[in-house]
């Protein structure tokens, strides 16, 4: 499979989907493509490097393995007012990269800049790809998880290791970014599904 990651953000999909990326990454038979759409350099205190969230970004990227990288610049917050030129970069991805599957935002994420990227996700790739809406529990009141990937020991491990990249992150004291928190959510989902540990996706379409 071709598989496009989308991050509104540095870190999202690494917090979403960085197990299934382990997972389809221990076959060696997927090629993937990453967008990053904000360096979020104007979340970040001003002690810190505005260049940190994406060197740290880099750095878990090479965890699991994934060599493609595209970093926007575009402000937090701000990608409703920008959604033409994400869903034109989206287009473009589609004729260039013809991803078979896309990892995204779910659509009921309500964080305005997951909103926009998972909104036109769905425009740019209804008709072509399969698109999986990653979680992400603290921006939702409402998920489907209508699909649970299995996850090995090695695949949350390695999961685990792509966040630890972002160290800025657990300084600034984010709760989600613990281990207890990383292991204890992927071992809910896997209770869910008969496995150890699992992730949990919305399908917004599924092509196959
Ligand atoms: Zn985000």
């Amino acid at each position: 499979m071709r598989v496009l990651l989308l991050s509104p953000h540095t870190d999202d999909v690494e917090i979403g989907a960085g197990g299934l990326i382990a997972r389809l990454q221990a076959t060696g038979e997927h090629e993937f493509r990453w967008f990053v759409f904000s360096r979020c350099a104007d979340s970040l205190p001003a002690e810190l490097s505005p260049e940190i969230l994406e060197c740290e970004f880099r750095g878990a990227a090479q965890v699991l393995g994934v060599e493609d990288i595209h970093v926007f610049d575009y402000e937090v917050r701000t990608m409703p007012g920008h959604r033409q030129e994400i869903l034109e970069v989206l287009v473009r991805s589609r004729r260039e990269f013809n991803p078979d599957l896309v990892l995204a935002p779910c659509l009921e994420d309500v964080h305005q800049d997951h909103m926009a990227v998972a909104q036109e996700s769905l425009r740019a790739f209804k008709n072509s790809s399969t698109i999986l809406g990653y979680e992400q529990p603290w921006n939702t009141v409402e998920f489907a998880a209508r699909v649970l990937v299995r996850l090995s020991a090695a695949d949350i491990q390695r999961k685990w290791e792509a966040l630890s990249h972002y160290t800025s992150q657990t300084m600034l004291g984010r709760p989600y970014m613990e281990r207890d928190a990383v292991f204890s959510w992927a071992r809910a989902r896997g209770n869910q599904c008969g496995s150890e540990y699992a992730e949990a996706f919305d399908l917004p379409r599924g092509v196959i």
